[in-house]
C-alpha cells in the first residue's frame, strides 16, 4: 500500500516515509491510496482477540513494510498493562441505556493522545531505519496542553529521538503544566513561552521550515519530526478502537454482529472522528457519525451547510483539547470524498488560508449531511450533563466527554434514533479538569485553591478515584521551569539540540 498527498496528484511514497516525513513539501497530508475492507467473519474473528491482536491485524494492512514481528513489538511496548493499567480501550455500558463510553484514557497522561503517541514513537524509530536514515530525530511540538504531555511521555528515553514541547505560558491548566513540568527521561525538554497557543505553533512551524537550522542538524545528525496530528502515524492508532469497541458492544451484548452503532466523538482537531470515518468506511457497521463541538462550533456549521468560516470569535471553553477553529485533518475527509481531487482541496485549503472561509457544493453537503450528524454544546451545558449523568446513572465524565453525550441527546431529539445503540468516546480522565468537574457536581461550593486537594474533594464527593498518574505528580520534581519570548523559540531548540 502506497500513500498519496492531498495536495498533489503525482506524489506516492510509501508508509515508512509517509511517518517520517509527517507533512508533504506543499503542505498536504498523507492518505492511504485505498483502504482494506472487513468482511463480517474477520470481524468476528477479531472480537476472538485482545486489543493488541485487533491492533496488530488492523496495522498490519496500512504498513506493508513492517513485519509481522516488527507490528508486534510497537503494539505490544505501546499498549502493554503497565501502560494502560485499566486496559487500552475498556466499553464501559451505562445501565438502563444503550449507551457506552468508549474510555480511552487510562494511559500514562489521562488523555485519548496517548492511544496514538504511545504506538507512533516505535512507529517512527523504525520508520526511520526503513528509509534508510541513522539520523536522531528531533520532535518539536506545540501544545495545548494534552499533546504535549502526552508526546513527552511517548517519545522519553526512546533511542534516537529527542523532544521539545513549547506550551504557551497562559494557555494550560495549572495540572497540564505540572504534568509537564515534572516530565521524566534523558532526551526531554520544556519551554513556556510568552503567547498563546497560536503564537507557538507559528513558532514551531517557522523552525521547521527554517534552513539554517534544517542545515545544522542535518550537519550534526539529526532532523526534525513531527508528532502533530497530521501524522498518518498518529491517525492509523485510532482507526483500532473503533473496531474494538464494536468487537466489545458485540460481546456485551449491546448489538448482534452486522448490527449497525451510532458513534459521538468530542471534536478539535477532527482526526479522532476521521478514523471513525475511515473504520466506517473499512465496512465496520457505524450508523451516524455525531460530531460534538463546544462553543468553538465551527465544524458544526460546516457539516450541515457546507460553509467553513473560521472568521468568528475564538472561545476559551472548560473543554479546552476541543477549542479549535481550523480543523487540519478535515482535509482528508475532503480529498475521500471528492474521489481524491486535489486540486479541489488545495484551492479550498488556500480560500482558508487567505479569506478564513470556504464552501463546498451542495452535492458534497448533502454527502457530508447524511455521513454526519453535527451539535455543539457551551460550558453552561456541559456542567449541567456532567452533574446529571452522575445523578442518575453515577458516572462521572469529564468535560470534553459531556460535550459528546449532550450533542448525542441532541441527537436523539432531533432524529428520534434512539433505537440504535451508540458509543460515545469519552477522551480524558475527569482527573485531569479536576476544577471543571468539580464545579459542575458540587456548584457553587467553595473550591480550594489548591489543585490537589481538588482531586481529593472530588474523589470524596462523588466516590472515584483519581488515576494513579494524577496522584503521583504530587511528588513529582519540577524539572523544567523554562520560559521564552517567541522571538527566541529558535535558540531554544538549537540549545536543546547540543548546538
Ligand atoms: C485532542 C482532544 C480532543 C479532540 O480530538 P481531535 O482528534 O483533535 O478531534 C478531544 N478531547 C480531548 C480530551 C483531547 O485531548
Amino acid at each position: 500500500m502506497q500513500y498519496k498527498c492531498t495536495r498533489n496528484r503525482t506524489e506516492a511514497i510509501s508508509a515508512a516515509q509517509a511517518i517520517v516525513q509527517g507533512i508533504s513539501a506543499d503542505g498536504g497530508l498523507f492518505v492511504p491510496e485505498c483502504l482494506p475492507s472487513y468482511s463480517m467473519e474477520q470481524l468476528k474473528e477479531l472480537g476472538n482477540s485482545s486489543y493488541t491482536g485487533r491492533a496488530m491485524r488492523i496495522l498490519k494492512d496500512f504498513l506493508p513494510e513492517f513485519s509481522e514481528e516488527e507490528i508486534r513489538e510497537c503494539v505490544e511496548s505501546a499498549y502493554s498493562q503497565k501502560k494502560f493499567p485499566g486496559g487500552a480501550a475498556p466499553l464501559v455500558r451505562l445501565p438502563d441505556t444503550n449507551m457506552a463510553f468508549l474510555e480511552l484514557w487510562h494511559g500514562p497522561t489521562c488523555a485519548f493522545k496517548d492511544m496514538a503517541l504511545q504506538l507512533l514513537p516505535h512507529l517512527l524509530t523504525k520508520s526511520l531505519k526503513k528509509t534508510n536514515c541513522d539520523k536522531t530525530a528531533v520532535i518539536l511540538v506545540a501544545t495545548s496542553g494534552d499533546t504535549g504531555k502526552a508526546a513527552l511521555e511517548g517519545f522519553r528515553d526512546v533511542p534516537d529521538t529527542k523532544i521539545l514541547v513549547f506550551y504557551p505560558e497562559k494557555g494550560v491548566s495549572a495540572m497540564q503544566q505540572r504534568q509537564m513540568n515534572t516530565q521524566e527521561g534523558n532526551n526531554v525538554s520544556v519551554c513556556a513561552i510568552e503567547g498563546n497557543f497560536d503564537d507557538a505553533q507559528t513558532g514551531v512551524k517557522k523552525i521547521f521550515t527554517n534552513p539554517e537550522i534544517k542545515k545544522a542538524l542535518d550537519e550534526n545528525g539529526m532532523l526534525f519530526s513531527s508528532a502533530n496530528s497530521i501524522n498518518w502515524g498518529r491517525l492509523l492508532p485510532q482507526i483500532v478502537y473503533y473496531f474494538s469497541a464494536y468487537c466489545d458492544a458485540a460481546e456485551q451484548g449491546m448489538i448482534t454482529l452486522g448490527q449497525p452503532l451510532n458513534v459521538v466523538v468530542p471534536t478539535g482537531n477532527f482526526g479522532n472522528i476521521l478514523a471513525a470515518y475511515y473504520a466506517k468506511k473499512m465496512g465496520l457497521p457505524i450508523k451516524k457519525l455525531i460530531c460534538a463541538s463546544n462553543s468553538n462550533n465551527v465544524l458544526t456549521e460546516f457539516l450541515s451547510t457546507g460553509v467553513y468560516d473560521r472568521n468568528r470569535t475564538f472561545y476559551t471553553t472548560i473543554s479546552p483539547s476541543m477549542d479549535i477553529l481550523v480543523s487540519s485533518n478535515l482535509e482528508r475527509l475532503l480529498f475521500d470524498l471528492t474521489g481524491g481531487n486535489s486540486d479541489l482541496v488545495s484551492g479550498w485549503m488556500k480560500e482558508l488560508n487567505t479569506e478564513g472561509r470556504y464552501q463546498v457544493g451542495e452535492e458534497l453537503t448533502a454527502v457530508l449531511k447524511d455521513l454526519f450528524y453535527s451539535g455543539s454544546c457551551d460550558d453552561g451545558k456541559t456542567r449541567e450533563t456532567i452533574g446529571k449523568i452522575l445523578t442518575e446513572k453515577k458516572y462521572l465524565c469529564d468535560t470534553h466527554t459531556a460535550v459528546a453525550a449532550d450533542v448525542y441527546a441532541q441527537y436523539a431529539k432531533d432524529t428520534g434514533d434512539t433505537e440504535t445503540p451508540a458509543v460515545i468516546v469519552s477522551t480524558a480522565s475527569p482527573y485531569k479538569f479536576a476544577d471543571s468537574v468539580l464545579e459542575a457536581v458540587a456548584p457553587g461550593n467553595k473550591q480550594d485553591a489548591d489543585d490537589f486537594l481538588k482531586i481529593e474533594q472530588l474523589s470524596s464527593l462523588t466516590g472515584t478515584k483519581a488515576p494513579a498518574p494524577i496522584e503521583e505528580l504530587k511528588e513529582k520534581q519540577v524539572r523544567f521551569q523554562n520560559r521564552c519570548q517567541v522571538e527566541e523559540m529558535p535558540k531554544v531548540v538549537l540549545r536543546m539540540a547540543g548546538l
